[in-house]
């Protein structure tokens, strides 16, 4: 299973050269099975990097998962290529929000006066899916959903496949219980022996004491929850629009110690845009 991040940004984008090594782009992340079913987690200003190879299905199809509706998570939908695609069959999956279905929500932003144009004005072929807490198959993989602790909720996603187990957290508070959102030990559970974890840690643990209750975590809760659900890699995700390279930098190094306490260490970077994780088995020794 192949994991691509195309933006790993929280609220806006932003360019300029302190923003080179982890990216401007807003959340967008690729996921491909063994078997190259299209699976794209938001639609965020990273999807426009986000191209079809032509070499593999034809037609096109793609399986969009939302995490929730907040702009950063979806500003990037009527940028995406294939959606003007009249041969592309987009399948789009979200939770209720507010009490609307997820269908409702995006077709009420992609139209006028937010849009130039309607989702039923693009050509591509538009499938709704309305995500609950049951799990679901996409290609080869199984998709396991878990409520977001997070201002007007969301889903987090769990994806299992050519036996590994990615798991994708933005959004999510570990510290605070929102309305619908679930406790620090359920997300370890759910996390439990991941491959790969991408989890908010908008914040530094100073900084979250000013912003409890915004919807997002500390790098040192984070890191408890890798720990704890013994995650073996661990990407820090949906930094900060002021936060540079350099400080991301920083960020990483103050938690080298705390990092290392962990047998085995936990690897542990911050998510860069344009980086791809392959996870796949060592090949088998070969025997004499
Ligand atoms: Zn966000
Ligand atoms: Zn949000």
């Amino acid at each position: 299973m192949e994991i691509t991040c195309r933006g790993s940004r929280g609220a806006l984008p932003v360019c300029g050269k302190e923003f080179l090594k982890y990216g401007g782009e807003t959340t967008c992340v690729e996921v491909t099975p063994a078997d190259g079913t299209r699976i794209i987690l938001d639609a965020g200003s990273g999807i426009q990097h986000v191209h079809d190879d032509g070499a593999r299905s034809s037609p096109q199809h793609w399986h969009l998962l939302f995490t929730h509706a907040h702009l950063d998570h979806l500003l990037g939908l009527i940028y995406f290529q294939p959606v003007f695609d009249p041969n592309a069959v987009i399948e789009i999956y979200g939770p209720p929000l507010q009490g609307q279905p997820f269908e409702t929500v995006l077709s009420s932003l992609i139209s006028p006066p937010f849009s130039p144009i309607t989702l039923a004005e693009m050509n591509a072929e538009f499938i709704f899916h309305e995500v609950d807490r049951n799990r679901f198959r996409l290609g080869t993989a199984d998709v396991l959903p878990i409520p977001l602790n997070h201002p007007g909720g969301g889903r987090g996603y769990a994806i299992i496949s050519d036996n590994k187990k990615f798991v994708f957290l933005t959004d999510n508070e570990l510290d605070f219980l929102h309305e619908g959102g679930a406790s620090f030990p359920e997300y370890a559970a759910f996390c439990e022996d991941a491959d790969l974890l991408f989890h908010d840690a908008e914040y530094t643990q100073p900084e979250y004491a000013r912003r409890k209750g915004w919807g997002h975590s500390c790098t040192e809760s984070v890191i408890r929850l890798a720990w704890e659900a013994k995650v073996k890699r661990l990407g820090l995700f949906h930094h900060g629009r002021l936060r540079t390279d350099a400080a991301l930098d920083a960020i990483l190094t103050r938690q080298e110690e705390l990092i290392r306490a962990q047998k085995p260490p936990l690897r542990c970077s911050a998510v860069a845009a344009g980086h791809t994780t392959v996870l796949q088995d060592p090949p088998a020794r070969a025997t004499r």
